[in-house]
């Protein structure tokens, strides 16, 4: 009998802190660099140094769980997690083993459920070995950068939960300030830990664990690739034997790398040169008061306050630079939508790469948007002659009162469109024969001349309008 299996999965995501120095020493924490250029005895774990706790890292975790709906203890410590590898020079990695920093948060999708988070808590990232020539080289650069991992609990149903989950964690991180999550640099990597399950089932299989991703192209194909293969092993009558994989990007396999490691494997023990990590009430509603407005909230917000579509007000605040350039130029306003149509259209499409929506480099201030936005409010130039003049805003960084002349800005009111079609029929008085004697076709002559004369400005609907009443036989 053929059976519909669920997939199960819970992640673990390491997100490198942007603290301008690492966690235990004053190194500098800058990605790249001369190999082994950012190092001191400290972080390449010399016998005989001694690591000091850098409390910025604290203030940056606290702000993430807070962000993320997080209990933060007021007491915790940093532990041992023991390993040979060559990237730990010391033979152990300090982190946080059972009394975290932050604990049991949550986020919210957008189609309604909720992926709890079980915990976060701090810990110091690992050197980078390098395979080249035939031979591997370790670079301690990354040694001791300050990261935090975020674990969920095993509530992901679906490749696309995870993939909104991990960019709503790279906004909010952004949002904070607290890490440029740059996945091609690594300084934002999931593990995925997966399971199946029949459909209806209560209970959790036995899961599998792909380490270190940094794409989401990665986490997709990896995440699908897993679950069809515990699929098809319970389909079998094969067990799924737990343990740990690698993703291989080339050809598309997960493969085991070691059979999964226990907590008591890494004989967890308290760090004896670290003290216990204080944080006072007073200190975290602090940090709580300085948090910024969050995406979602923001999103809801731009809805709420500017009457933008729910897909446009997320859009925006996907990019908070761009989305504070909208506020300044929506500002009084009474159609702000122009304004947020101008951004998300042209000038959106003129920015092009991620990079330049982050930075948000645009050529001319926000209030030149904004009185480019009043002018077609007004009814002062119309839709058609503010595109271009946008375009040539673009191209030039100059406002629209440079670019418009004061004949263009002047409204084309009825009386003077009346003018215009009266003058367009006597300029051609052949094209108003020819439409008498039941041309339609010459009739656009005359609307043609009439939108030349205002360069564009008069409503071509309004001109047809007012030549047919003039020519009424
Ligand atoms: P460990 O510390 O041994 O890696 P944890 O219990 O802390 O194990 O879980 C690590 C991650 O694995 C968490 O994100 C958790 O949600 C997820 N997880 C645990 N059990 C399962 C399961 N059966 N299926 C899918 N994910 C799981
Ligand atoms: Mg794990
Ligand atoms: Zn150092």
């Amino acid at each position: 009998m053929s059976c519909e299996y669920e997939l199960v999965a819970g992640l673990e995501t390491h997100v490198e802190l942007s603290t301008k120095t690492k966690i235990f020493c004053s190194c500098s924490t800058a990605f790249g660099g001369q190999p082994n250029s950012h190092c001191c005895p400290v972080c390449i774990g010399l016998p005989g140094t001694l690591p000091k706790l850098n409390r910025q890292v604290v203030r940056y975790a606290i702000r993430a769980g807070l962000a993320l709906g997080c209990r933060i203890s007021e007491i915790s410590k940093m532990d041992r997690k023991n390993y040979v590898y060559p990237d730990l020079p010391k033979a152990y990695q300090i982190s946080q083993f059972d009394k975290p920093l932050c604990r049991d948060g949550a986020v919210e999708l957008s189609n309604g459920r909720t992926i709890r988070i079980n915990r976060i808590h701090i810990e110091e990232d690992a050197g980078k070995l390098i395979h080249e020539r035939g031979d591997t080289f370790v670079d301690y650069n990354r040694g001791g950068v300050p990261l935090i991992e975020i674990v969920t609990e095993p509530d992901f149903r679906s490749v696309s939960e995870v993939k909104e989950y991990v960019e709503l964690l790279q906004l909010t991180m952004k949002y904070l300030g607290i890490s440029d999550c740059r996945m091609e640099e690594g300084s934002l990597r999931c593990d995925v830990n997966l399971s199946v399950r029949p459909q209806g089932s209560e209970t959790l299989g036995t899961r599998t664990e792909i380490k270190n991703m940094n794409s989401f192209t990665h986490i997709a194909r990896a995440i699908e690739y897993e679950f069809s293969r515990q699929q098809e092993l319970l389909a079998a009558g094969e067990p799924v034997i737990q343990e740990t994989l690698r993703y291989d990007t080339t050809s598309g396999v997960t493969e085991s790398m070691r059979s999964k490691e226990d907590a008591q494997d890494y004989r967890y023990f308290r760090d004896p040169d670290l003290v216990t990590i204080r944080v006072t009430p007073e200190e975290i509603e602090e940090l709580r008061a300085s948090l910024p407005e969050l995406p979602a909230a923001k999103a809801i917000r731009f809805t709420a306050q500017y009457g933008l579509s729910g897909a446009d007000s997320a859009l925006l605040s996907r990019y908070p630079r761009c989305a504070d350039y909208f506020e300044q130029a929506a500002a009084g306003l009474k159609k702000p939508r122009i304004a947020a149509n101008f951004l998300l259209g042209q000038v959106f499409s003129r920015l092009g790469s991620e990079a330049a929506k982050e930075a948000c480099v645009i050529p001319f201030d926000a209030a030149a948007l904004h009185r480019l936005a009043a002018l077609v409010e007004d009814g002062k130039i119309n839709m058609g002659l503010a595109k271009s003049t946008l375009e040539r805003m673009l191209d030039l960084g100059k406002g629209p009162e440079d670019l418009l002349s004061p004949a263009d800005m002047e409204a084309v009111d009825d009386k003077k469109l009346e003018e215009l079609c009266r003058a367009a029929i006597e300029a051609d008085p052949r094209a108003a024969e020819g439409f008498l004697g039941g041309k339609e076709k010459a009739l656009q002559a005359l609307i043609g001349a009439v939108m030349r004369a205002t360069r564009g400005r008069a409503s071509a609907p309004a001109a047809e309008k007012q030549l047919r009443m003039l020519l009424k036989p």
